[in-house]
């Protein structure tokens, strides 16, 4: 009997998972190898359940991912970006692959991909916690991430 009172309850902790659609930025193309990397990535990196969805679901839902070539001009060294609105932190995350790429050496799909979801693990963490700060010196939720953290093995998980 308790083997079928487990699962349940497994799933009650857990809770619904959080929808996430993923976007190339208006006009560009993502790499199809780094963007299906990315997909196997984020939800390995996230510390909540994450459903990785196709572009198409954007606007419907709550937050998205969009992957853009080159950073902001204002930003030129930003490896990401939470928007933010009458002093809320919105779901609109953005993603700079070119600083990400210059920062851990390499755009090899695996490893651009591995990095480029801690990014977007820091950027969320902003939207889900409404909070604008960082935490520590040192580490995903740092002002600045370093190579180290963001070239962790895939089961390395990020935080709370
Ligand atoms: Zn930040």
């Amino acid at each position: 009997m308790s083997a079928l009172i487990l699962p349940a309850l497994a799933l009650a902790v857990a809770g619904p998972a959080l929808d996430v659609p993923v976007c190339a930025a208006p006009g560009e193309r993502l790499d199809p190898l780094t963007e299906a990397e990315f997909r196997t990535q984020l939800p390995a990196t996230l510390p909540v359940p994450v459903r990785v969805l196709p572009c198409q679901k954007a606007a419907e839902a709550a937050v998205r991912i969009i992957i853009f070539e080159r950073p902001l001009a204002a930003e030129p060294t930003a490896l990401g970006a939470a928007r933010i609105e009458r002093r809320r932190v919105t779901g609109d995350v953005k993603l700079f692959q070119q600083p990400i790429a210059n920062l851990i050496g390499s755009r090899l799909p695996l490893l651009l991909a591995r990095a480029m979801a801690r990014v977007a693990a820091h950027e969320l963490r902003h939207w889900r916690e409404q909070d604008h700060g960082h935490l520590g010196q040192h580490g995903w939720q740092a002002a600045s991430v370093g190579t180290a953290h963001l070239l962790a093995p895939a089961n390395y998980r990020h935080g709370r």
